[in-house]
């Protein structure tokens, strides 16, 4: 049998046994709509309180304050449209980093063209934003900072709890996109004085197709989907059981091994760097530092191209990704690594690794040897 090794976890997972499992019945069984008075509808509503009550409790909010939604991208939206349109009497003015997933800097765009002005902050080689640079760009009629948790591209961990507290002394509203963060870093909203966050079910062994917005009580908002009266008429729509019990049962199970499955997962990337560090020369690794969530890499591999280097992985069963998956068909360099002093060519010559639950060391060493050999050849062309 051909081998393959997926290593692309930071694009998205596959869904954990347990998790499917107490999805199942939902489909089916219990297809009731959530809405509805009879009995079967009241298993779907149950169902929904008992999810929402376990996202809450991973977040450290209230459950009134856990919204579902289609996806993590649905999430960033909501959460901006709407707090931006519902303060825009206070202020138009908005605090975002180079760094974001596109799904929050589109949304910065489209606030732009509703007259909302927008600071997008730098980072540093490693991608942590300046907290000086977000102290000084504050002004009276900003409304909102959104820096996300945990970047996707490079795996770069924010100073979010030091950024919350700015942002409280200042009065202003503090949105993360954590969907990167989930299963890698105890959230805790309160401690870090978090208004709003993200979350995405299929980023931490959960189904594709639902998210989370938390929004904090109190937290003027202005619903984006209209319609019926679901999710506390803050967002319309039909509710989605059996995604909404999947993203409840996988953030218990993700909060539940957090430090194992992080010790384990780091344990492979240190090796996996060794590996590459002794036998690839003209190697960068890009955010190399201690911030970082435990099984992502970043490469930068002199002289190779990261779009051919990614199908000859491919060929021999290796799953990894250049830059963003969003971006993996444009020749466009990477929005993240160009905004961490990367030059063109060698944010063109970047490969991501992200490390998740299945992979073992025999992987690790087969993506070393791989690796190694498809890059001779490369250069040798
Ligand atoms: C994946 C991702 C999103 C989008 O989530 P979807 O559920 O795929 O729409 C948003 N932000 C970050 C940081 C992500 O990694």
């Amino acid at each position: 049998m051909e081998r393959l090794v997926y290593c692309d976890y930071s694009a998205t997972t596959f869904v954990k046994q347990e998790v499917l499992r107490e999805m199942l019945p939902y489909f089916s069984t219990n297809f009731g709509n959530a809405s509805a008075v009879y009995s079967i509808a009241r298993k779907s509503r149950e169902a929904i309180d008992i999810s929402r009550k376990k996202v809450a409790l991973a977040l450290n909010c209230n459950s009134d304050e856990v919204y579902f939604t289609a996806s993590g991208s649905e999430a960033d939206n909501m959460i901006l449209l709407g707090i931006a349109r519902a303060n825009k009497n206070k202020g138009r003015h908005i605090i975002t980093s180079k760094i974001e997933h596109l799904a929050v800097l589109n949304t910065c765009k489209e606030l732009e063209r509703e007259g909302f002005e927008v600071t997008y902050l730098n980072v540093d080689k490693n991608g942590i934003v300046n907290l000086d640079e977000l102290r000084n760009s504050i002004r009276d009629d900003t409304i909102l900072i959104s820096i996300m948790m945990a970047n996707n591209e490079v795996g770069v961990i924010e100073p979010i709890k030091e950024i919350g507290d700015i942002a409280r002394q200042n009065n202003i509203i503090f949105h993360t996109d954590a969907v990167q963060a989930v299963g890698h870093i105890i959230i805790d909203v309160n401690d870090m004085n978090i208004d709003a966050l993200s979350i995405s079910a299929h980023k931490f062994y959960g189904p594709k197709g639902i998210g989370s917005a938390y929004i904090k009580r109190n937290i003027d908002f202005d619903p984006v989907i209209l319609g019926g009266h679901q999710e506390h008429c803050k967002r319309a729509g039909t509710e989605n059981v059996p995604g909404i019990v999947g993203i409840g049962k996988a953030i218990e199970i993700a909060n539940l091994n957090l430090e194992d499955h992080n010790y384990n997962i780091s344990c492979l990337r240190d090796c996996l760097l060794k590996e590459i560090k002794n036998n690839i020369d003209g190697v960068i690794i890009n955010a190399d530092i201690e911030n970082k969530l435990p099984g992502s890499i970043s490469l930068s591999i002199d002289g190779v191209d990261s779009r051919n280097l990614l199908l000859m992985l491919d060929m021999n069963g290796i799953c990894v990704s250049s830059g963003s998956a969003c971006n993996s068909n444009s020749i466009a360099p990477s929005h993240v690594l160009t905004a961490m002093g990367l030059s063109l060519k060698q944010a063109l010559s970047t490969i991501r690794i992200t490390l998740g639950d299945k992979n073992t060391m025999e992987d690790i060493k087969y993506i070393a040897y791989v690796l190694k050999n498809v890059v001779i050849n490369y250069r040798k062309k």
